[in-house]
């Protein structure tokens, strides 16, 4: 496979040479090492009861557990921009608000891990995050988050997103904005529905589907096991689903992180981010809300690297077919391998 494939959300073209990936490596392998972890570890800042850098003691909180990020990247305190010496340089101010959502008690379990119900209500912190924070005067977006694994830089394993609510939009997010708007205003159709119906139309790449919700590795996915899971229905960010929709959501999206962890028997790291329209008052009707999942690894120990052709260029080169690496997803069970392990020792 050589070919180019346009991403109609980015506005960019993705460069696939999947005959690459088999070529000699000899650079760093990633070796994840499995250590079974406890349920509560006294110094992880996460944990209920413990205290946190800033010296804040976390309730002995039962489900999810929101705060205010001790060491926020952006911050309502934030001093206003310095003016720049040259005129050609402009700067303004980066203002908003950073939280960390931690989505049980639990320390040794990850959101694949997580049951239905615990899916479900993680579902429903984020909307009502969504709409709190989006609803500031000054916040011009809400950025939800998960960064999985160590080799995506997360040191403390317990399972937890972040929330960047920001006075400005970020930029894939406003380039997906413009793209679905401009695909609106042209067609009459929102962009995500047209993505969508290629999908189910051409079917190799879905993963998990039921009534209201769907998961597919997009044709134009840039990472190996890149997978998409939205509603099927268009709302502009996730305030807007119905009980049953985040139900469907909760479903398809279990199943899938159980997929990515049973590819390899191994926690699968990633990063994802909720795709939604920007808060900032204006109406986003081509907007469909998604989630995004980027996992860096292309097998259990080779990182994708991003080098010359995404750093020095500006596209993505992918080594892998979205083909192949949907079919994987869906070889594999669709029950945890830990649960399976532990039901088949149960069993005798
Ligand atoms: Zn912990
Ligand atoms: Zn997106």
């Amino acid at each position: 496979m050589w070919e180019q494939r346009w991403h109609p959300l980015r506005e960019e073209w993705v460069i696939l040479a999947a005959h690459r990936q088999h070529r000699p490596w000899s650079g760093e392998e990633i070796r994840s090492v499995q250590v079974p972890l406890p349920t509560y570890v006294e110094d992880c800042y996460l944990c209920p009861g413990n205290s946190r850098v800033d010296g804040q003691r976390n309730p002995a909180y039962r489900h999810t557990f929101v705060f205010e990020n001790d060491l926020p990247c952006v911050s309502t305190h934030a001093p206003a921009a310095a003016p720049p010496r040259a005129s050609m340089h402009r700067s303004t101010d980066a203002r908003g608000m950073a939280r960390v959502v931690c989505y049980t008690p639990r320390h040794d379990l990850t959101l694949a891990e997580l049951d239905h119900g615990g899916i479900e209500r993680l579902l429903g912190v984020w909307q009502s995050q969504y709409i709190e924070l989006g609803a500031h005067r000054d916040i011009a977006h809400v950025l939800i988050f998960e960064n999985k694994g160590e080799v995506v830089g997360v040191s403390n394993p317990h399972p937890h997103c972040q929330i960047y609510a920001t006075n400005f939009v970020f930029k894939t997010i406003e380039v997906e904005a413009r793209a679905s708007e401009r695909h609106l205003a042209g067609t009459g159709r929102v962009l995500f529905q047209d993505v969508l119906n290629a999908e189910r139309r051409d079917g190799r790449r879905l993963l998990v589907e039921n009534d209201s919700a769907i998961a597919f590795v997009p044709y134009f996915a840039r990472y190996a096991y890149e997978t998409y899971v939205a509603p099927k229905q268009t709302h502009p960010s996730i305030a807007a689903l119905s009980a049953s929709e985040l139900s469907d959501l909760a479903v398809v999206l279990k199943e899938v992180l159980v997929r990515f962890d049973n590819l390899w028997r191994m926690s699968f790291p990633y990063v994802m981010a909720l795709h939604q329209a920007p808060t900032d008052g204006r109406p986003y009707p081509g907007v469909h809300f998604h989630i995004e999942f980027h996992p860096p690894l292309r097998t259990p120990t080779l990182l994708k690297y991003l080098a010359g052709p995404e750093i020095g260029g500006g596209n993505f080169l992918s080594d892998t077919s979205p083909e192949e690496k949907a079919a994987e997803l869906r070889a594999v069970p669709d029950i945890h391998y830990k649960q399976a392990g532990s039901s088949r020792a149960a069993g005798g």
